[in-house]
């Protein structure tokens, strides 16, 4: 999945762009906390959000935003980026 760069004016990248937070919700899909949890769309998937200049761009909102998900197993905010590669 390739993504467009997208640079703020003062600098500081941002971490990738999605279209719409289902956009984003599919990423997470499949992938894991860092305890072994794997995220699953269909158990549903609890995410969080605030606005942050190094965070991702979400298209539909117009917003660059900092993206993490809670886990139901550990109770840890997991930042988008430290999910790891489901199997
Ligand atoms: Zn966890």
């Amino acid at each position: 999945m390739e993504y467009p760069s997208f640079r703020k004016p003062f600098g500081e990248d941002i971490k990738g762009v999605f279209d719409s937070l289902d956009d984003v919700l599919k990423y997470v899909d499949g992938k894991r906390c860092f305890c072994g949890y794997k995220f699953n769309l269909t158990i549903g998937i609890e995410l969080g959000m605030y606005k942050h200049p190094g965070g991702w761009l979400v298209k539909s909102l117009n917003e660059v935003l900092w993206l993490y998900v809670n886990c139901p197993n550990c109770g840890s905010q997991v930042a988008l980026w430290k999910l790891r590669k489901g199997d």
